[in-house]
């Protein structure tokens, strides 16, 4: 055993929280009496009514027949792809975006792989991320030795950021922050007041803003998607996005970074060249994958998008009616975006069970229903439960999970019911 000189990573067993990670505990923890239900993980391609579009087939097919596509792909990526990304991500943004703004990942995944790195510029550098959010910028950030700080969404305000919470955390080694809207776990969308109030904090505070719009447009309630690049003017911000959730093809592995920076703060503090040399290092989305992006985002049917809103509008509505039934769980903000919602377990009403984990864990074993437990995600004794589901999924995962809390309510609790 001395004889060795290597070890595990110590950082990576401790930071590596992942919701795929205890999605693999919970399989675990299945009974084989009952069909499982997943509740947990947000993969758009478990709803059997959401299918790709054509086009994107289509696409893929055409660059790979081609045999033009065979090669290592440039650096930052195919000259059509960034420009494609860069037309469509400017169709909403007052600063357009040039091809050179753009550059294209393995999913929003390497985005953050790739940003992380970028952002630490000093020892002591450190981060700023919201509180629910995407254990990914935990870990990555922990891997590259950039300290984290939280700042907390509001739940009984619509999950808005805590904006005194945010101001108070920085110090002069905070370089950057990150955003989520629409917001995976919280699945809220922030208004355009909300996101311009932040970006005037990030430059009153010196920070940079990230800003995570995998789920761009998926907004159905009545706020409006807003790209936090319309503030660009008065923060630089970088933002991220993917194909894997609008488009429903996650396993295509396909993503980009978008830098909104009309007044070139990026090219003259640093961060840009840091992004440019962490890409020469990384992997890229396969060549013909990448030829394939323009006729993706220009020719994909509105129809599609659509009617992909109305599925997933429903879905959200029939997963906040059916929580009303249950009186151990409070769900604070009916969902208006994304694909998940948090919700709080009232502990007090419940008996035999110590917290969020356990709670999902006897919820697997008694009901083989999977619900990813909140300390994942930030919020110890929430639940996330995800909605990008067909309608009878989520009504048969909710069934189950009204038995389950009421065979553990508190006696008093069961009489009074
Ligand atoms: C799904 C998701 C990602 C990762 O997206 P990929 O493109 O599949 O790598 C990043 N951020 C958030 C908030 C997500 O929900």
């Amino acid at each position: 055993m001395e004889k060795w000189k290597f070890q595990g990573n110590q950082g990576l067993k401790s930071s590596a929280v992942s919701v795929r990670g205890v999605f693999n505990v919970l399989m675990q923890s299945i009974s084989k009496e009952k069909e499982v239900v997943h509740l947990c993980r947000v993969d758009p391609t478990d709803n059997p009514l959401f299918s790709a579009d054509p086009v994107a087939a289509h696409a893929v097919s055409t660059a790979a027949h081609s045999g033009n596509f065979n090669g290592y792909p440039p650096t930052f990526g195919l000259p059509q792809a960034r420009r494609a990304i860069a037309e469509y991500l400017s169709r909403d943004l007052p600063n357009k975006l040039s091809a050179e703004d753009v550059y294209v990942t393995v999913g929003a995944t390497q985005a953050i792989e790739i940003i992380l790195p970028s952002v630490f510029a000093t020892p002591g550098a450190n981060i700023l991320l919201p509180r629910p959010g995407f254990p990914q910028y935990e870990t990555r950030a922990a891997l590259c030795g950039l300290e984290v700080r939280h700042f907390d969404l509001l739940p009984n305000s619509s999950w808005e950021v805590d904006i005194d919470s945010l101001e108070a955390l920085a110090d002069d080694k905070t370089m950057a922050m990150v955003l989520i809207s629409p917001s995976n776990p919280c699945g809220n969308v922030f208004t355009y007041q909300h996101l311009k109030r932040v970006a005037e904090t990030a430059r009153k505070l010196g920070i940079f803003v990230i800003s995570d719009e995998v789920y761009a447009h998926i907004a159905f309630g009545s706020n409006p998607f807003v790209p936090m690049g319309v503030f660009s003017s008065i923060v630089p911000v970088i933002t991220l996005g993917s194909i894997s959730k609008r488009w429903i093809l996650p396993g295509w592995r396909f993503g980009w970074i978008a830098t909104c920076d009309p007044h070139g703060i990026f090219q003259k503090t640093g961060i840009a060249a840091n992004i440019e040399r962490n890409m020469e290092i990384t992997s890229d989305p396969p060549t013909f994958m990448q030829a394939a992006i323009p006729e993706i985002l220009e020719r994909t049917n509105d129809e599609f998008y659509s009617k992909n809103l109305d599925i997933t509008r429903e879905a959200a509505n029939a997963l906040y009616e059916r929580f009303k039934e249950i009186p151990s769980l409070i769900c604070p903000h009916k969902p208006d975006g994304a694909m998940a919602v948090m919700v709080q377990i009232n502990l007090s009403q419940i008996e035999g069970i110590a917290d969020d984990v356990d709670f999902c864990v006897k919820l697997a074993k008694e009901e083989s229903l999977l619900i990813l437990p909140g300390v994942i995600v930030g919020l110890k004794n929430w639940l996330r439960v995800s909605f990008g589901l067909e309608r009878s999924a989520i009504e048969e995962g909710l069934s189950r999970l009204k038995a389950f809390c009421l065979r553990h309510a508190k006696m008093s609790q069961q009489i009074s019911a």
